[in-house]
């Protein structure tokens, strides 16, 4: 492998495994006054904090890197794992390097979780990011239109300056660099996904949730270039598409463990937050209306997200039929009301089709991938098989 590539999978590597949030902590002391401002998956208006110069920071639970001590004692056994992760890395103080956090309303567990931080941590800046699930122009985009106007205010005072209509377009335009760069690997990945592993394509990826947008644009097209030179031969794998991980995300070995069982991935939900718009946000004229309007317009379909009849499941299926995909895994976190309650109207889509699926559930600390691997690599051959008669 190139060494310049190995470098930047390393780096992103290093990040993915930093749940102590160093790399956040080494930002903040490059320069006095600096501030970062936690997030909840999925989606929240990172402009809104970059344009404030504080450094938006993904929170995606602890993965099977945290060993969960007091989280544990704050909910019932049958929720998902991600708010247990979540209070534990608060807890044990590695999200002090935080100077507030958004929670998105993406499910009750997360609004539950905003509420618990406030009665947590008193006098830290937190914020229920309430999305809009009206798509009205009038109505619901009328209201995140305000939202919008009211967080832009929140994040002022936190970064102690204004944010300016300036601040705003040019924090615009660099996260449309950004999601374009992303756009292109999953482009490159899905055209040649020998080229483009999971292991390295997810780690790549999420680098984005810690470092500042420019400096993970520049990652991205950099090791865009540098696996598109290596020599990595094609081989003969069913292409399917996960669906169901946009919150808690799966452990890299898992992942890891899909592919090894004799299949590419060629597109997935994996950190949605991260490329929510499916094109460009304007950058000129008025930067709260255009993000308002690029909320109910460009938005990515999710369970999370309202969607009238007969539209769930339509961005499978086209995701199928766009990467040639043979089949879909879901592989959505146990106890995960949006995912769960989604699934069966996608796999009635699916079945509408006669496009082939399986699904199971995981864990973000799962361990044990034998069973997983044994089903995939089953799915895997059998839809190979069915493909040639
Ligand atoms: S994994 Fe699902 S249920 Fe759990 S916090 Fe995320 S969206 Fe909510």
């Amino acid at each position: 492998m190139n060494p310049e590539l190995a470098e930047i999978i390393s780096r992103a590597q290093s990040l993915y495994e930093d749940v102590d949030y160093k790399g956040v902590g080494a930002w903040k002391s490059a320069a006095p006054g600096r501030k970062a401002i936690g997030y909840m998956p999925t989606y929240v208006p990172r402009e809104t904090i970059w344009a404030g110069g504080m450094l938006p920071v993904g929170v995606l639970g602890g993965g099977d890197r945290l060993e969960i001590i007091r989280g544990d004692a704050y909910f019932q056994s049958y929720i998902c794992h991600i708010p247990r992760s979540t209070v534990e890395l608060a807890l044990s103080g590695r999200l002090d390097v935080l100077d507030g956090m958004l929670f998105p309303s993406i499910c009750d567990v997360i609004r539950n979780l905003s509420g618990m931080w406030t009665m947590l941590f008193p006098g830290r800046y937190v914020r229920y990011v309430d999305l809009p699930q009206n798509y009205d122009p009038r109505v619901g985009g009328e209201f995140w239109r305000r939202e919008l106007i009211a967080i832009r205010d929140d994040m002022a005072r936190l970064a102690g300056r204004q944010i300016s209509d300036d601040d705003l377009r040019s924090s615009i335009r660099i996260y449309n660099q950004n999601r374009r760069a992303i756009r292109e690997l999953y482009l490159a990945r899905s055209e040649s996904p020998w080229l483009h592993p999971i292991a390295q394509v997810y780690v790549v990826l999420r680098a984005g949730a810690v470092l500042p947008p420019e400096e993970h644009t520049a990652m991205v097209r950099r090791y865009l270039e540098l696996a598109s030179q290596e020599s990595s031969r094609p081989e003969d794998r069913s292409r399917v598409v996960l669906a169901g991980m946009f919150c808690e995300q799966p452990p890299l070995g898992l992942l890891i463990t899909l592919e090894r069982a004799g299949c590419w991935i060629v597109d997935d939900d994996l950190l949605l937050g991260l490329r929510w718009f499916t094109g460009d946000v304007p950058e000129e004229g008025d930067p709260i209306e255009n993000l308002a309007q690029a909320y109910l317009t460009q938005s990515v379909s999710t369970a999370s997200r309202y969607e009238p009849d007969g539209h769930r499941g339509r961005w499978l299926t086209e995701s199928v039929r766009h990467h040639r995909a043979d089949g879909v895994i879901f592989c959505a976190p146990s106890f995960c009301d949006p995912a769960l309650l989604e699934q069966p109207m996608l796999v009635a889509a699916l079945e509408r089709e006669r496009i082939p699926y399986t699904q199971f559930k995981y864990s973000e600390d799962t361990g044990q991938f034998a069973v997983i691997r044994e089903q995939a690599g089953t799915f895997s051959d059998s839809i190979r098989l069915w493909s040639e008669v």
